[in-house]
C-alpha cells in the first residue's frame, strides 16, 4: 500500500532529480514542497507532518481554521493559497504564515492593517495572471509593478515573489513556456530592483516543468494526499 509518507518521498525525490538535471537552475537554487492540502482530512495532514513535512497550503477559509484547531499541536506553517474575499482578510491576516494569492490593492492593505503587531510580517506572493484573461485571478502583467510598488511600503506584509496558476497542459513543452512567461515578470521585477526570492509555481501535473523555469516553491496536492474527495460531510462539495 502506497502511504503518504512514501509519496512524498518519492515527489521529494522528482523534486531533487529535476533540480539536477536542470541546465537553467543553479544546483544551490532550493525549491521547497507546498503540500496543498484543501479538501483532506485532518488525519492526512498528520501523516504528512508525521513523515517531515511542514509547509501546508489551504485555499478554504472556514475549513483552514477548523484543520487548525485540530492540528494545533503541530508546528505547521500555514499558507493561504485561494481566492480572496475581502471580508476574509482579518481572519487570513491573523491565522496565516504566508499568503500567495494576493492580487489587489485593497486586499493587500487589509491584510496590512490586520496583520497582529506580535507576529512576523505575513509572507506574501502577487498572484499574477500572464494570460491577461480577464475571467482568470491573478493581477495583469501590466498593474504588476504598481502593485509590487504599494506592497513594498506596506509594513506588515513583507513581499516575497510571484504566484500564478497557467493554463493547465498536458504537453510539456506548453507547460514550460507558460511558466518561462512567469519568470520573466519575476525577472523584470528583480531588474527593478525589487527584493525577491519566491517563484511559486508548479502544481501535480506539471512541478517539473516548473522547477525547470526556476519555481522556488512548487504546491503539490493530488501527487501527494491521492485525488479529493467529497465523502467527509465537512469539506464543501464545491471544492475541486
Ligand atoms: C488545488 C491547488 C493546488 C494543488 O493542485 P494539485 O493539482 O492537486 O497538485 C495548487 N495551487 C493552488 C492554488 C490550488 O488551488
Amino acid at each position: 500500500m502506497t502511504t503518504i509518507g512514501n509519496r512524498l518521498q518519492d515527489i521529494l525525490a522528482i523534486i531533487h532529480s529535476t533540480i539536477s538535471a536542470s541546465q537553467y537552475r543553479s544546483a544551490s537554487q532550493s525549491v521547497q514542497l507546498l503540500a496543498v492540502s484543501k479538501a483532506q482530512t485532518s488525519q492526512a495532514i498528520r501523516e504528512a507532518y508525521l513523515a517531515g513535512q511542514t509547509m501546508f497550503g489551504e485555499n478554504y477559509l472556514q475549513e483552514a481554521l477548523d484543520k487548525q484547531v485540530q492540528l494545533n499541536d503541530l508546528a505547521i506553517e500555514w499558507h493561504f493559497i485561494g481566492p480572496i474575499q475581502s471580508n476574509k482578510t482579518q481572519l487570513i491576516a491573523q491565522n496565516f504564515a504566508w499568503v500567495h494569492s494576493v492580487d489587489r490593492l485593497k486586499i493587500a492593505q487589509r491584510l496590512n492593517d490586520a496583520r497582529p503587531a506580535n507576529l512576523a510580517p505575513l509572507q506574501v506572493c502577487i498572484q499574477v495572471n500572464t494570460s491577461n484573461e480577464a475571467s482568470k485571478s491573478g493581477v495583469s502583467t501590466n498593474e504588476l509593478e504598481a502593485l509590487a510598488t504599494a506592497i513594498v511600503k506596506m509594513p506588515r506584509l513583507k513581499l516575497r515573489g510571484l504566484m500564478a496558476i497557467p493554463e493547465p497542459s498536458k504537453d510539456y513543452n506548453q507547460q514550460r513556456s507558460q511558466f518561462k512567461q512567469v519568470r520573466e515578470c519575476y525577472d523584470a521585477l528583480l531588474a527593478q530592483g525589487f527584493a525577491l526570492d519566491t517563484l511559486s509555481i508548479g502544481m501535480s501535473d506539471d512541478y517539473q516543468a516548473a522547477i525547470e523555469e526556476g519555481s522556488t516553491i512548487v504546491r503539490i496536492g493530488s501527487a501527494l494526499f491521492g485525488a479529493r474527495t467529497y465523502g467527509n460531510k465537512t469539506l464543501a462539495p464545491e471544492l475541486t
